[in-house]
């Protein structure tokens, strides 16, 4: 007999990977979650049927997301990070002894249990002194801040089910009052490819525009996401993602990665011009 997980990219485009076995399935007050063993990508966490992340290539997700700010922002000393109960954002982070406090609010507590058990090459920095989880709605948590972070990570789920809040106006604007006068917004920013991933892209960015002075998008591949073409929104009040970088200090902290680099940093700024239309349009 053989087991297949199968995600539906579009309607019509189906996405599938051979699985060993289903190591967890419950369901949660949110969400439904998985884990499972597949052949090519190790263990993959998926929710409500959603793939998240995948041991094989888990590190490119979680580097872009955190060192493109890093090495941007001269002193990010305080960061909020929303959603990313699987803890590869956090493991990034730790990484930097100049970061003084982390908040990260996780809406799913049982998220985080299960990747705590079953996901332990992502999850092994969420007991570092430096953290505080809250578990509770990242849109209601940034509304009681002001001025309090260089550095917003949202490491979110898609634009619905308990992530569609963290995809709205309100939340944009509530970010920026979070935030120090120089401070960085990171947010997961979905794909141009798909018509549908590609709709949610723009509404995203458009809000974001709104809200930020510096607005651009960066884009990463991940193999097991839908079309492969990811994207990253950098929103700041201050930096320049590419006339800022500050390669040579980021090279002398000697940090090991497998995807990012300080030149594939400019390069991810580049954007094709398809969806350079997009988010003019
Ligand atoms: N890398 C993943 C991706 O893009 O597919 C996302 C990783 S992480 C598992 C996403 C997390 O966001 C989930 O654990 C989910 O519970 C959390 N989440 C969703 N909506 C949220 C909200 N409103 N507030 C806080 N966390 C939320």
């Amino acid at each position: 007999m053989e087991l297949w997980y199968t995600e539906n990219h579009t309607k019509d485009v189906r996405f599938s990977m051979k699985i060993d076995r289903q190591l967890v399935s419950k369901k949660s007050r949110y969400q439904r979650i998985d884990v499972l063993e597949s052949k090519e990508f190790g263990r993959i966490l998926t929710l409500d049927g959603y793939l998240m992340v995948t041991q094989k290539d888990e590190f490119i997700y979680h580097e872009m997301i955190t060192h493109v700010p890093m090495a941007v922002h001269p002193q990010v000393r305080k960061v909020l990070v929303i959603g990313a109960g699987d803890g590869g954002t956090i493991r990034e982070l730790t990484r930097y002894d100049s970061i003084e406090h982390i908040d990260m609010v996780e809406i799913d507590k049982e998220v985080v249990e299960v990747c705590r058990e079953y996901l332990p090459q992502t999850a092994c920095c969420l007991d570092d002194a430096r953290l505080d989880m809250y578990f509770e709605d990242g849109l209601k948590f940034v509304r009681t801040q002001q001025d309090a972070y260089d550095l917003i990570i949202v490491d979110s789920t898609d634009p619905f089910g308990p992530g569609e809040g963290l995809f709205t106006k309100e939340f944009y604007g509530n970010c920026y009052k979070a935030l120090k006068e120089d401070g960085i917004l990171i947010n997961q920013h979905e794909s141009p490819y798909y018509t549908e991933d590609a709709k949610a892209m723009r509404h995203a960015h458009q809000r974001i525009r709104a809200a930020f002075p510096i607005s651009m998008v960066y884009q990463l591949h991940i193999p097991t996401y839908p079309s492969g073409h990811w994207l990253f929104g950098f929103a700041s009040k201050k930096y320049h993602p590419v006339e800022d970088l500050r390669a040579a200090e980021w090279n002398a902290l000697g940090l090991q990665t497998k995807y990012y680099n300080t030149e594939l940093h400019k390069g991810s700024f580049a954007i094709p011009n398809y969806v350079k239309e997009l988010l003019d349009d």
